[in-house]
């Protein structure tokens, strides 16, 4: 089975692969829960297989495939951290047994959140990077490259992933078993972030948080502002997903106000967006919008938390 989107990183390696071109070291960077580890193990498994044929997938079939399905080929070991970071211990074990020459084939290590080690990791770690025996490729993934040693970015090709399109987005919540019928609106909430939908579509409390959202902005009384209000001070874990809800549902409304109604985020409540469109200027939303931006990055600076409920349910 192929791997869905990312076209631009695999068309990039399948070449490589193909022309025997492949670099030495790769980082897998993007946002945070986009898919990085997934499409490095992919690309781990497609190096590794020994099968793959013209169109350069993971056949799934050989002895080097089903290892790796079970988590125990030998020329596949991953990198993580142990305890907060990823230590020069582990970077040392990790060269040494790339000192050992496989049987046959290629070795592929997997840094996972390759930030996380620390800086004498990383010097360490850069050696290898130099000068790296002919049959080992070297996969880090970050959520944070720039963090990375300079001479450590210097020495590995990046690849960034791309947020995936909505289409793609439904193709991977399928083959995931999450079922989003009704609740079309997950695909474009999430951004582009399958990680997001995972999340979304396991988070039970999603939906009543929608509701309460829905009803503040729609109805917009007194009652539904309280409501609100009451039931974010006890549901401080609700906050963030409820301005996320908020800000989409604005941002719908500035879409509509542009004569855009096709691919609303919250398409199932397009007629409410278009009537709460209409009572506002664009002015009005974009001060809404500005507004939780606000409320959110004092949240993150430790502003107290019942003011900041109270900024973004009767201010606002
Ligand atoms: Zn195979």
């Amino acid at each position: 089975m192929g791997f869905t989107g990312q076209a631009h990183i695999l068309e990039r390696l399948k070449n490589e692969i193909k022309n025997g071109t492949l670099g030495h070291a790769y980082a897998f960077t993007g946002e945070k829960g986009i898919g990085k580890r997934t499409l490095a193990h992919y690309m781990a498994k497609t190096i590794l297989c020994t099968e793959k044929g013209n169109d350069i997938e993971p056949c799934g079939k050989c002895r080097s495939c089903r290892s790796f399905e079970e988590g125990v080929n030998p020329n596949f070991r991953v990198i993580r951290n142990e305890t907060k970071k990823i230590l020069i211990r582990q970077i040392r074990d990790m060269i040494e047994d790339i000192s050992v020459r496989p049987a046959e084939g290629k070795k592929v290590y997997l840094i996972e959140e390759a930030d996380l080690m620390t800086v004498d990791a990383q010097n360490c770690l850069l050696k290898t990077l130099e000068e790296p025996p002919p049959y080992c490729i070297i996969l880090l993934t970050t959520s944070v490259y720039e963090s990375l040693l300079l001479t450590i970015r210097s020495r590995v090709a990046q690849l960034r992933l791309k947020p995936y399109t909505e289409g793609e987005i439904k193709t991977i919540a399928k083959a995931n078993g999450i079922d989003i019928r009704g609740k079309e609106y997950l695909t474009s909430l999430c951004g582009g972030i399958p990680g997001r939908i995972f999340e979304l579509a396991s988070d039970k409390s999603f939906e009543e948080n929608r509701n309460i959202v829905m009803r503040f902005v729609f109805e917009a009384d007194t009652r539904s502002r309280l409501d609100f209000n009451q039931y974010l001070s006890k549901n401080k874990s609700a906050v963030s997903s409820c301005m996320d809800i908020l800000e989409s549902i604005y941002r719908d409304a500035l879409m509509v106000q542009c004569s855009v109604t096709d691919g609303l985020i919250n398409s199932d409540k397009k007629d409410n967006i278009i009537k709460y469109a209409r009572g506002l200027s664009p002015d009005d939303i974009f001060a809404k919008i500005s507004g939780i931006e606000e409320i959110r990055s004092n949240l993150k600076r430790y502003m107290n938390y019942q003011l900041a409920v109270d900024m973004l349910t009767l201010a606002l």
